[in-house]
């Protein structure tokens, strides 16, 4: 008797072997062709992990552009400072992984990655101070906010720099470990440039001696920190705090530093025209004169050069439109209508904001010059009555605020259930 010829399937798209190149066969009759054996691999590549995360190193890392989606969720605008911040944050990071990891290669044995702290320059209520939260987030990493302005030289009076340091330890729950890879955020690094170019007689100990202590945190080095703050003495014992892995982002308006731009384009223009050369231009009417910025303007501001030095990352923020006011208040994850809404809806109410009511308030807000900040106050002051009022009122469905109410010229109107059913 003829023996029969058993054609082999692929057991996942069900081809002949004569239909494909090559069939592997498994155990218990199951077989897969190399066709899909190649659309199972891209699978798997595509999946391949998108963040490390390693119980160890207290930190969370997406690829640069995982970091940015979740920049993208919270902050409206500012795509150019998101984009250097993830990838600057994804360096940073990249480079403790590759610290601890001693199992890997080490390449480039001879090249050390410096740290790449981040300098932000915009206007008040751009975005900044969220977009370095918004990456501790991301990260998993603990955070701290400073004020430049309350900082003077250690001795004299006003907060030591290491008391920055040691906000981040609180913010760790006094993990040391976890706190050398935290993120603190510098605000208004602006107000301590140098009062003059020139070297003073005085000491300067809220300008150049706070860049100066600051510098040292910066760079990276064993900070002592008073475990309960406040000023150092000696007999106290010491929190011992590496700061070479913390990461430093310093934000600040530079008001003032756009005409210092100007006026050294303009020199070189002035330059170009006995020189005539044809690479130079002149620099865009309504483009943002801070995208020109070099380091040595930031000098002649009043930061000296070794500081301007430690911050080699610099982005730019824009001032928010009155279209990009309208996001802020409807479109990120967190945005603050949804945050009203979803507190009014605690109470059983809806809350409806009509296209007029956001584009009143997003108007009010960009003439009060204080970019996204004014939103929250102005918000506050129309809903104080409603949510003063609101819990004590029964079977309120909806509320609506149209432009009438924004600019004082009406009420909320309210829904009650009842007129649902009517
Ligand atoms: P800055 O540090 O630039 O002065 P902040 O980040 O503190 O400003 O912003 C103040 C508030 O305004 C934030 O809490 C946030 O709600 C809102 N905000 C500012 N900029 C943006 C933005 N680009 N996208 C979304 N919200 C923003």
């Amino acid at each position: 008797m003829a023996k029969s010829v058993k054609i082999t399937h692929c057991s996942f798209c069900g081809k002949s072997q004569k239909q494909v190149r090559k069939i592997f066969a498994g155990p218990k009759g199951v077989s897969i062709c190399d066709n899909c054996v190649y659309i199972c691999h891209t699978l798997l590549d595509r999946e391949e992990p998108s963040s490390v995360e390693d119980p160890c190193l207290h930190f969370h890392l997406a690829k640069p552009k995982g970091i940015k989606a979740k920049l993208d969720a919270y902050i409206i605008g500012q795509d150019h400072a998101k984009k250097v911040l993830s990838v600057a944050v994804y360096n940073h990071y990249k480079r403790l992984l590759q610290k601890q990891q001693q199992a890997a290669p080490v390449l480039y044995d001879e090249v050390t990655i410096e740290k790449s702290n981040v300098l932000l320059i915009g206007p008040t209520g751009t975005g900044k101070t969220l977009m370095a939260r918004t990456l501790a987030e991301e990260l998993q990493v603990p955070f701290a906010i400073a004020d430049a302005t309350t900082l003077t030289e250690a001795g004299y009076v006003g907060e030591d720099v290491e008391n920055i340091v040691l906000s981040l330890v609180q913010a760790a729950d006094f993990d040391l470990r976890k706190a050398e890879c935290g993120i603190v955020y510098v605000d208004e690094i602006d107000k301590i440039g140098r009062k003059t170019e020139n070297v003073s007689i005085t000491r300067d100990v809220s300008g150049e001696g706070v860049q100066q202590a600051l510098l040292k945190i910066l760079e990276g080095a064993v900070c002592n920190i008073p475990p309960k703050g406040g000023r150092k003495h000696p007999n106290q014992e010491y929190l011992k705090v590496d700061t070479t892995n913390i990461l430093f982002i310093c934000g600040g308006a530079f008001v003032g530093l756009d005409q210092l731009i100007k006026d050294r384009l303009s020199l070189k223009m002035s330059g170009f025209q006995l020189n005539q050369d044809p690479h130079q231009r002149e620099p865009d009417e309504d483009s943002n004169i801070l995208w020109e910025i070099q380091p040595e303007d930031l000098s002649h501001y009043g930061m000296i050069p070794e500081f301007v030095g430690r911050l080699p990352v610099i982005s730019i923020l824009d001032e928010l439109t009155k279209e990009d006011l309208e996001c802020v208040l409807c479109d990120t994850k967190n945005s603050l209508l949804k945050q009203y809404a979803k507190l009014l809806a605690m109470e059983g109410t809806k809350l409806n904001f009509t296209r007029g009511a956001i584009s009143a308030l997003a108007e009010q807000a960009f003439k009060m010059k204080t970019g996204a900040r004014a939103l929250r106050a102005l918000l506050e002051k129309i809903m104080l009555e409603l949510m003063y009022k609101l819990p004590s009122l029964k079977e309120v469905s909806a509320v609506t605020i149209n432009r009438a109410v924004v600019e004082k010229r009406s009420q909320p109107k309210l829904k009650y259930q009842r007129q649902n059913a009517a």
